[in-house]
């Protein structure tokens, strides 16, 4: 059964989009079946995974309302190794609308139930914001993964999201967890990123994952070629980080898997 993961942060420009369609591609490499779906009206996960958004058919608004299914909305011919759910402007009136709909905060996890032994990894980019396009994603997932800057004003966002993801859990989805906190256009030269990284570790623990997302020119040009770093230029130093990230977050996922199926041990 797929695992959910959703990739967010309430500030922008941290990565989160880039994490998305790098990791499902880097996932997809090591033979995982990702579905990456695309929350941000901006629809930019859409377009760096090489489909304009402007001539979706079907896409993640239609699928929110109940006027389109999963395998519908799904779009199984990009050239990254995933399947895409897309998403564009029209998402916004989705925000709107889902605030008359019954149970509005579950209307993604109900929709993906009929595809979620299809895929192993299901990854949702979200908008730079907190509001019920997110909520859905948080309901629907086992693990946020939230991409960070290491700059001053980092950790102040971090605490908001961390009490949403509480409240979320208390109230609509108590198995989310969050999964890993990333490092992304990471410098190891500046001290403040070296004491922003510090303090992330001594609060977070091992949550933080080791493999640290370097700051690389390939990684910003490869969407405008619609594809992922992987794609784009497979030797560059972003590719090969996000690689060894799917690495990390497939071997975490075994270990748990692992030790949710060991027999408990009787004295
Ligand atoms: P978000 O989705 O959080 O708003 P993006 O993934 O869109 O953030 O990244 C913001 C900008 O920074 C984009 O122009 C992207 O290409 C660029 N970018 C993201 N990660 C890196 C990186 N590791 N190195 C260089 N540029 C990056
Ligand atoms: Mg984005």
């Amino acid at each position: 059964m797929a695992k959910i993961i959703t990739i967010t942060n309430q500030k922008g420009g941290v990565g989160k989009t880039t994490t998305c369609v790098n990791l499902a591609a880097s996932l997809a490499a090591t033979h995982k079946r990702v579905l990456m779906i695309d929350l941000d009206p901006q629809g930019n996960a859409t377009m760096g995974s090489g489909i304009d958004k402007h001539q979706l058919e079907c896409s993640v608004y239609e699928l929110l309302t109940d006027q389109a299914s999963a395998a519908d909305a799904i779009i199984t011919e990009t050239q990254c190794g995933y399947h895409l759910i897309g998403a564009n402007g029209d998402l916004t009136a989705a925000e709107v609308e889902l605030l008359q709909l019954p149970r509005r905060e579950f209307r993604l996890k109900m929709a993906l139930l009929p595809v979620m032994d299809d895929y192993d990894y299901i990854l949702i980019d979200n908008p730079p914001s907190l509001n019920l396009l997110t909520v859905n994603a948080l309901a629907a997932s086992a693990g946020v993964i939230i991409p960070m800057q290491c700059e001053y004003y980092a950790l102040e966002g971090i605490s908001a999201l961390v009490g949403t993801i509480n409240k979320i859990n208390q109230r609509l989805n108590p198995s989310l967890k969050i999964e890993g906190i990333l490092r992304t256009m990471f410098d190891p030269r500046m001290s403040l990123t070296k004491d922003v990284s510090a303090h992330l570790v001594e609060y977070f623990g091992d949550k933080v994952y080791r493999t640290v997302i370097p700051r690389n020119v390939r990684l910003a040009e490869a969407p405008s070629h619609g594809l992922p770093a992987l794609q784009y230029d497979k030797n560059s130093r972003g590719a090969l980080a996000y690689l060894a990230l799917a690495g990390e977050l497939i071997r975490r996922t075994d270990r748990e898997q692992a030790a949710e199926t060991a027999p408990t041990e009787t004295a």
